[in-house]
């Protein structure tokens, strides 16, 4: 079945279902270790991750790492331009969660990037990009401990698809004349708008099964989280671009009140009914009222307190949610996406999961990771529903590489993500505690350790990853 790598000889595979991995107590996991620093940077991650498994579960469960080639490394394994063989896809595939350190973009060779491609080979569709802030990080900002966010990115679609014509292009001068001469014209609402002939073409596609997979994945995510975290903000600049960006709120509005709320109903519902007193000759309203005595359906009084507006969506949720019962379920709301950026400076602890299109959480993550102290930590995850590969969000620093000084913060925080993914929190929370130890004990590589005031000794790459187990506890 490969060329040049052999599996583990002991391990299971992850498998899928319904987009959720079902994961053996020890599963084999591909890991590409990166080119750059990511001789620096892997050794180091992966001593970490197998210290937190066997510290939190003494041999019961444990990973056997399966090492696939790509990048450079691939090259000098596989040849000239073969900077994603075929070993690597089928691997990445058959075992469903990968772990990977940066990779050069190659030049030349015909592919634009290794991680689009591998993204889009594996229908990637959510970017997940946490942003947190471990207390001693230098930040920008004053209070960067109030920022603690889940951006999910959609990875497939927007103008990120690369469908663009240059400007003076035959094809782009094709379609801004049958823009200009037929569709606009044919379009009422467009007015006189023309599209100038000296424009580039670029076209942004947003389909409702694109923005609600993602939507879906952010809600199940919001679910996991403690009650006061249960927030999905949908980010869209819909009063501008009305039939793309406005659409993804409204689809992602149309998926939570139809998938997730019915699941409300339906619990609840199904939980008067098994109850024992529940009486079968009366309406469900009032064997509520009967078994719960708190349970007040909408009265007049408070009928008329409330606008017109919102009176029919509070009568049709009242069951499942009035008498506070909202405070414990998810709250999905929406904002503009340049009211959120302003508001994760102004009022960051109001934000929890934002599910946005392509572009605005390209920004968004950036910015987010700005004011929790920069992209040296930030972790990244880029999920399907058959597969997932977690990743660092930094390059290759190439100047950096080998000599054993780069900070291994984002991957090993990538190690994190998979770890939870996974469902092996424990683990996952052993890396949380011993990196938020270190850093507090300005125990950091270089990049921090410039930036800490008083200055303090910088840790090697290596170093820093022993610090981080040495706080395990
Ligand atoms: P880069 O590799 O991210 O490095 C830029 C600078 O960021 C470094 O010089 C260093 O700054 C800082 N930095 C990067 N990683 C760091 C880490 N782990 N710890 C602390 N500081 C870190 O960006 P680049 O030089 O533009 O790109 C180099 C190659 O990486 C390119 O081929 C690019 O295409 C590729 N790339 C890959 C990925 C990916 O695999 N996900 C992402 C981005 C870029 P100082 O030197 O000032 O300390």
């Amino acid at each position: 079945m490969y060329e040049k790598i052999t599996p583990p000889s002991t391990g299971t595979k992850i498998t899928f279902t319904n987009g959720e991995p079902i994961v053996p107590d020890n599963p084999i996991i591909p890991f590409i270790r990166g080119d750059g620093t990511g001789v620096d940077i892997w050794p180091a991650t992966q001593k970490v991750i197998d210290a937190a498994v066997q510290s939190a579960y003494h041999g019961q469960r444990q990973i056997s790492w399966f090492k696939v080639y790509a990048g450079d490394e691939a090259c000098e394994q596989y040849g000239t331009y073969q900077y994603l063989p075929q070993d690597t896809l089928t691997a990445i595939k058959e075992y469903g969660i990968t772990i990977k350190g940066p990779l050069t973009t190659p030049v030349g060779g015909g592919i634009r990037s290794l991680n689009v491609a591998l993204r889009q080979i594996n229908d990637l569709y959510a970017c997940v990009r946490p942003c947190r802030y471990y207390p001693g990080t230098p930040s920008p900002h004053k209070y960067p401990e109030k920022l603690d966010v889940l951006i999910y990115r959609e990875n497939t679609e927007d103008i990120y698809l690369g469908i663009e014509w240059r400007c003076g292009s035959e094809i782009g001068e094709r379609l801004i004349n049958l823009l200009n001469n037929e569709l606009i014209p044919a379009t009422p609402e467009h007015g006189n708008k023309r599209i100038p002939l000296d424009a580039g073409i670029g076209i942004k596609p947003i389909s409702k099964n694109g923005s609600q997979r993602l939507v879906r994945r952010a809600i199940k995510h919001a679910l996991r989280l403690p009650t006061q975290k249960q927030i999905v903000t949908l980010v869209h600049k819909g009063n501008i671009m009305k039939y793309t960006e406005g659409a993804f709120r409204d689809w992602g509005y149309e998926l939570a009140t139809s998938e997730f709320r019915l699941e409300c109903v339906t619990e609840r519902e199904s939980w008067i009914l098994s109850n024992k007193e529940h009486d079968p000759d009366i309406s469900f309203e009032e064997n509520a009222r009967q078994i719960e005595p708190g349970y007040n359906a909408l009265t007049p009084q408070k009928q008329a307190e409330i606008c017109r507006e919102v009176e029919g969506v509070l009568n049709n949720i009242w069951t499942t949610h009035g008498n506070g019962q909202w405070k414990d379920k998810v709250m999905v709301n929406d904002r503009i996406a340049d009211s959120v950026f302003q508001q994760l400076q102004t009022r960051p602890d109001e934000y929890s999961v934002l599910a946005t299109m392509n572009l605005n959480g390209d920004y968004l993550s950036d910015a987010a990771a700005a004011i929790v102290g920069g992209l040296g930590m930030a972790p990244g995850a880029n999920i399907g529903d058959e597969c997932a590969i977690f990743e660092a969000t930094h390059g290759t620093a190439p100047k950096h590489a080998g000599l054993d000084r780069i900070n291994p913060g984002s991957v090993i925080l990538s190690g994190v993500m998979m770890l939870e993914f996974m469902g092996w929190q424990e683990a996952a929370d052993l890396i949380k505690q011993g990196t938020g130890a270190a850093i507090a004990k300005g125990e950091v590589t270089y990049d921090l350790a410039r930036l800490i005031e008083p200055p303090v000794e910088p840790l090697k790459c290596s170093e820093f990853a022993q610090a981080i187990i040495k706080h395990f506890n």
